[in-house]
């Protein structure tokens, strides 16, 4: 185990937690990220500063490690088969590409896993829209199918809005129309699967938002009942193992009012929400991510503690320094140079009695 190298491809906080986590177990981790200022190459035994789209270097990089993982989803899909005629990527670059495409995986969720997701038409023009929106009739949200996160690239319809304009804003001809679900709540469960097919999973958490960004994750959720927790359970096992997945999987969902249980998005690497295991958990979701990537036995998700996970977006970094002698704080700074408005700067983990 001492001698393994774990490459990963992407130097922001979740980069810069897994390899501290790998640092833990004397593992080196080597870490690509355009960026130079990136906050993981602060904590990594080697830097790679070039572009994704780079295949030389990417060569380069994947050719010195043993097996690398990736810390977010919207990397070229041509860079990540790349990697694998080097070294081995997990999870693979088929379920990055489940992963990539809002239209592909939502097809996939419902056939492959035969997990429930909220209704959606594929939308390619504005007749496919118009379509679309005519069916749905209520509330809708239109999404475009790549590379949106934190509310991004969505906008919100009724039936008073202006369809024509709302084509032309989202600036996208790759898009699906989901019907808005009038969720409960909004809850996420981590899981891992390793080599041999056996999954862990973490306890199913609530996620509050603010201005569509990930504001708290309170763990375990408050009053779930033990149907829709095993529920979540029993629907992360389905997509992993329709995905034969070899790594570290986050799964939002919407909790309905009836307990029933909507798929939202999956993400094939260390999520926001699964940060409260870091100190709620016998292992962290970037051990588990390090431990599944390079086939260390996996470890135990079992909960040694209830968590409240405040994220810090911009300025709230300053809350550093009120809960810097709290015993019950745990701080996570990200190491970030600069402060702006809606970036994750860092968390921290409350432990709650
Ligand atoms: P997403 O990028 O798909 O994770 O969406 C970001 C946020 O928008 C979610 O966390 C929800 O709060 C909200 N959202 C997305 N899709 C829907 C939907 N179909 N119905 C209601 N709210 C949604």
């Amino acid at each position: 185990m001492k001698n393994k190298i774990l490459g990963i491809i992407g130097g922001g906080q979740l980069g810069r937690m897994t390899a501290l986590a790998a640092a833990k177990f004397g593992i080196e981790c080597h870490i690509f990220d355009p960026d130079s200022n990136a906050p993981a190459f602060q904590v990594c035994a080697k830097s790679f500063v070039n572009e994704y789209e780079d295949l030389e270097a990417i060569k380069d990089f994947a050719s010195g490690v043993d097996a690398v993982l990736y810390e977010f989803e919207n990397i070229p899909l041509q860079t990540a088969q790349h990697i694998e005629q080097f070294c081995v990527l997990r999870p693979s670059s088929f379920v990055l590409s489940v992963s990539q495409d809002r239209l592909v995986e939502k097809n996939f969720l419902l056939n492959e896993a035969q997990v429930n997701t909220a209704k959606f038409y594929e939308c390619n023009t504005y007749n496919n829209l118009e379509t679309a929106y005519n069916s749905i009739k209520g509330m809708s949200v239109l999404k475009t199918r790549r590379f949106g996160y934190d509310g991004k690239g969505q906008i919100k319809l009724d039936n008073d809005t202006d369809l024509e304009k709302a084509w032309k804003d989202i600036e996208s001809n790759e898009l699906i129309l989901e019907e808005f679900i009038p969720f409960k709540r909004e809850l996420s469960i981590i899981v891992a699967r390793d080599l041999n097919g056996k999954i862990v999973l973490y306890d199913v958490v609530e996620n509050r938002h603010k201005n569509h960004i990930l504001d708290q994750t309170i763990a375990p959720a408050p009053n779930i009942s033990k149907e829709v927790s095993q529920s979540a359970k029993t629907i992360a096992t389905k997509i992993v193992s329709a995905l034969n997945l070899e790594g570290l999987l986050a799964i939002e969902l919407f909790e309905l009012n009836n307990g029933e249980l909507l798929v939202n998005e999956i993400a094939p690497r260390p999520h926001n929400s699964g940060h409260w295991t870091m100190d709620g958990c016998v292992t962290d979701q970037f051990e588990q991510a390090v431990r599944a990537t390079l086939g260390i036995e996996l470890g135990s998700t079992k909960r040694v503690f209830n968590i409240n996970m405040q994220n810090l977006i911009g300025d709230d970094i300053s809350l550093v320094e009120k809960f810097i002698n709290d015993p019950a704080a745990r701080i996570h700074n990200y190491g970030k140079k600069e402060v702006r408005a809606g970036r994750k700067m860092g968390h921290i983990n409350h432990i709650i009695k």
